[in-house]
């Protein structure tokens, strides 16, 4: 059967280099399954959950905001960061969930460190959403 090559890479390093046989992310324009024989397909990515299934298997990742760009069977996701599932720290997320929490309550949506401590929050969630899925 046919399958894709999905590369996660960071600035740091190459989180997964991983044969799939669908990979879901969640696009700008809403969350995208890539199959084999996709088209060409280029799209900012969200903080969010990725997943990729091989051979039955599912594989959860919390990853940040970036690009996924899809070429001849080829899924590549540049993102800021991104963790396995079972790599995830999760009373690190917490108290990163509640240093956001701790901060939006004091601040207003006009103030300019607003939306740093939102994403910071988004992460967080997203971290620990994912960790509930480890294998
Ligand atoms: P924190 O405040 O806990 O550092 P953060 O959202 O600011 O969280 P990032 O800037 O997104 O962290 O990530 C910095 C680095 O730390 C990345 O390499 C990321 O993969 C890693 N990282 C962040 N949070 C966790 C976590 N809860 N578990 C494992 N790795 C994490």
């Amino acid at each position: 059967m046919e399958s894709l090559r999905l590369e996660i890479i960071t600035a740091d390093r190459v989180v997964v280099s991983d044969e799939a046989d669908m990979v879901e992310a969640k696009g700008t324009l809403g969350e995208f399954g890539i199959l084999p024989g996709h088209i060409q397909f280029l799209s900012t990515v969200e903080i969010g959950e990725v997943r990729y299934t091989k051979g039955g298997a599912t594989r959860h990742l919390a990853t940040t905001g970036g690009f996924a760009e899809v070429f001849e069977d080829k899924v590549t996701l540049l993102v800021d960061a991104a963790e396995f599932a079972e790599e995830i720290d999760v009373d690190r997320a917490k108290r990163a969930l509640d240093r956001a929490e701790t901060a939006l309550k004091e601040l207003s949506e006009e103030d300019d460190e607003y939306r740093k401590h939102e994403l910071a929050l988004q992460r967080a969630v997203t971290r620990i959403s994912a960790a509930s899925k480890r294998i």
